[in-house]
């Protein structure tokens, strides 16, 4: 190594950077040497190196452009000679070149050339000095050198760009030496299918000078380009192997749903299947059919009609044999689930059962041991019951529905005796496609994008001030056609500090005001769980026009007849959120029709919203697919926000951008599939390099016994 540095080096010895500031690199995560050249910039800054007069510094290397005014030369006391070249530097101002002992520069250089000068400035306090400057000629006409990209790293309080970038050149040629772990056809494939014709992924070395000292952005790119692959590489690689390895050891019971299972099945929906639904449920039946469990992810909007496709799986498993698990979010969701289920298979034979926490403990003991023996087929429940004690006699599929936050690890461990069940997950909070593959490489996904014929369109609005009297006519108006209306308000109770009104302040409100007269009734999380079933009951049955609520029916509450419904302090929800609710509404016959009430602040003049929160929930009532503002959602908010980072373990990237680099993630997930379908271990010799980088980077999804 040409400075004596090597990888393990620690900071504080790197050239320029000593022990006070390695505290500071420490902060950043640098703590060797090596630690310095992944260190990689956020961005970079087009410089150019030609200064202007202002910018020069005493001490500094500088490069001026500029044209030779006066040459001249004498001999010094000592009797040496000294040459002297004045330059008109571009932009104004005059720097002179001077060289000693060396006579032929006199005849090098004539007047009005034009040149390039690099050199240290030095200052006389009257002009500036260049001792033996590089010179170059240039072309009367010829421009300056374009501007560089200069990298902008990350900083942390005490560091400046140069002390980063100083402690970075130092460590540059440390690269030579770093082992390369993708191979030459993985950059060869990789680039070409990103681009057929273009050259292989950069090596490592290069890869490494090019991202820190770019020539031009071109060269910026191909480099950050090869380590966005990488790291979506090794990441995918990972996933592939997690899903080998517990494929391997949970074999799942074949539930093969014959031709004739298949069609008893279906003539128990009310309805014809959509094409998705078609589709969607194909691809459930291959899953199931195999002995390697089902891990398939369903997302379909709200309305979609996902629990066609939880009732074919639960169905073709209770055909052959096995028991079925649906297990919701909320308890008033679970007693939807099973209510519906008791309605459709009404006069067969099927057993259905429901298991929530507020039942009865004996009644509970006795559901427990028919599981256990298996009289009961289908077991509808809340996951937090279900994830527990629960013992089955042979559990075929297990269906998670609405599961809104997504954790690698966070799968249910339903405890069965013989085999690992199948799993259909089922969300209506679209994950963006790459978040899916970021994160469930191991999982299969399915997508819901059709709506069933019949559903009425939802139009959203938002509602200023002034328009809140016409606003609560037309809910009179809806209730008085027939309808019914929710009235959904962020929180609970009222909050003084921040001026938002709770549910129970609305209810208070609209049944002694606007709503007068109509059966306005209230329904929030903090009521007993036999209070909010008979709420939700009677609303269901038409017998309360109006609910007010907290956000608790935010999730598959299915209520037909249900119109209009108001959100409050609407800004102060997520995207994802409002959307859910908008959901809640237009799900018959009859249009829905959603009013956003922005957050009211400020006192003087008058209470005004802000036209920021406006303007935002006015793009939200245009837009009505889920996906596109799921989309929009992970712009704004990041990935983290949206499944949080802290259950799931999200893997943090230094340098991809998961809603940037969406095609190379593709392309990363198909070749770590290549590659684990020919290696499941990764264990052949020319992998060596791969799977030390997916030990130590995702060693936590790695089998039990390859952490190392
Ligand atoms: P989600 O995907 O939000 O769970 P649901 O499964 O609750 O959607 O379906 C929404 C509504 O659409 C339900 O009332 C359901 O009965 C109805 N539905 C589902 N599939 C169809 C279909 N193929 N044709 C007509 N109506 C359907
Ligand atoms: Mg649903």
């Amino acid at each position: 190594m040409t400075n004596g540095l090597e990888f393990n080096t620690p900071i504080q010895f790197v050239p320029g950077v000593g022990a006070p500031r390695a505290a500071m690199f420490e902060r950043l995560g640098i703590r060797k040497a090596i630690d310095l050249l992944f260190h990689f910039p956020r961005s970079y800054q087009e410089v150019s190196e030609c200064k202007s007069i202002l910018e020069l510094e005493e001490g500094v290397l500088a490069t001026v452009v500029g044209v030779v005014v006066d040459i001249d030369s004498r001999f010094t006391f000592e009797g040496k000679s000294s040459v002297g070249v004045l330059l008109a530097v571009d932009g104004g101002g005059y720097v002179r070149c001077t060289w000693f002992n060396q006579p032929f520069r006199r005849e090098a250089y004539s007047r009005g050339q034009r040149v390039l000068a690099r050199g240290v400035v030095k200052s006389t306090g009257v002009a500036y000095q260049m001792r033996h400057p590089e010179v170059t000629i240039l072309d009367a006409d010829e421009p300056p050198p374009p501007p560089r990209p200069r990298a902008v790293y990350p900083l942390t309080e005490g560091l400046t760009q140069r002390m980063l970038s100083s402690a970075i050149d130092a460590a540059l040629p440390l690269a030579q030496n770093i082992e390369e772990a993708l191979s030459e056809e993985i950059r060869r494939d990789a680039a070409m299918i990103l681009k057929p014709g273009s050259d292989p992924l950069l090596p490592i070395d290069q890869a490494l000078q090019q991202i820190h000292q770019p020539i031009d952005m071109a060269q910026a790119d191909a480099a950050r380009l090869r380590f966005v692959f990488q790291e979506f590489f090794v990441l995918q690689l990972a996933l592939a192997m997690h899903r080998y390895a517990y494929q391997q050891e949970h074999p799942a019971p074949s539930i093969e749903a014959n031709a004739m299972v298949h069609t008893r099945i279906l003539k128990r929906f009310p309805f014809a299947l959509t094409d998705d639904q078609r589709k969607v449920i194909e691809e459930v039946r291959t899953d199931m059919a195999k002995t390697v469990p089902m891990n398939r992810l369903l997302q379909g909007d709200v309305g979609t009609g996902k629990t066609a496709v939880a009732q074919y799986a639960m169905l073709s498993a209770v055909a052959n044999q096995h028991q079925a698990v649906l297990m919701a979010p909320t308890e008033l969701l679970a007693r939807q689930h099973s209510k519906k289920l008791q309605d459709q298979l009404a006069g067969s034979r099927v057993e259905i059962a429901l298991l929530v926490s507020s039942m009865p403990g004996a009644e509970k003991r006795e559901l427990l041991q028919r599981i256990a023996i298996g009289t009961v087929d289908i077991v509808v429940g809340t996951q937090a019951l279900l994830s527990e004690q629960v013992e089955f006699a042979k559990l075929g599929v297990v269906v998670i529905d609405e599961q809104h936050r997504f954790g690698v690890q966070q799968r249910a461990t339903l405890r069965t005796t013989r085999t690992a069940p199948h799993y259909l997950v089922m969300t209506a909070t679209p994950i963006p496609r790459t978040l899916a593959l970021t994160l469930f490489g191991d999982l299969d996904v399915s997508t819901l994008k059709q709506r069933p014929p019949g559903q009425s369109r939802v139009q959203s609005y938002v509602l200023a001030p002034e328009l809140m009297e016409r606003w609560w006519g037309f809910v009179k108006q809806q209730v008085q056609a027939g309808r019914q209306a929710y009235v959904v308000a962020p929180r609970v109770e009222s909050d003084d500090e921040k001026e938002i009104r709770g549910a129970v302040q609305w209810w208070e409100e609209l049944r002694n005001g606007p709503l007068e007269g109509l059966r306005v009734e209230l329904l929030h999380g903090r009521m007993d769980s036999q209070q909010k079933q008979s709420v939700l009951e009677r609303f269901s049955q038409g017998s309360i026009d109006v609910l007010v609520a907290s956000t608790v029916i935010e999730v598959g509450i299915d209520v037909p007849n249900a119109a209009v419904m108001t959100i409050a302090d609407a800004d102060r929800l997520g995207l994802a959120q409002l959307h859910q609710l908008r959901g809640r509404v237009g799900r018959g016959k009859h249009a829905g029709y959603v009013g956003l009430i922005p957050t009211v602040g400020g006192q003087d003049p008058v209470p005004q919203s802000d036209p920021e929160k406006i303007q935002w929930l006015e793009q939200f009532a245009k837009i009505q697919d889920g996906f596109e503002l799921a989309e929009i959602d992970l712009r704004r908010r990041g990935p983290g926000e949206i499944i949080g980072t802290k259950q799931t373990g999200l893997p943090e990237f230094r340098i991809a951008d998961i809603s940037r680099d969406e095609q190379v993630l593709i392309l990363a997930r198909n070749l770590a599939c290549q590659v684990i379908a020919k290696d499941p271990e990764l264990k052949s010799p020319e992998h060596a390099r791969l799977l030390r980088q997916v030990v130590a980077k995702h060693g936590k999804l790695m089998p039990v016994g390859d952490v190392g």
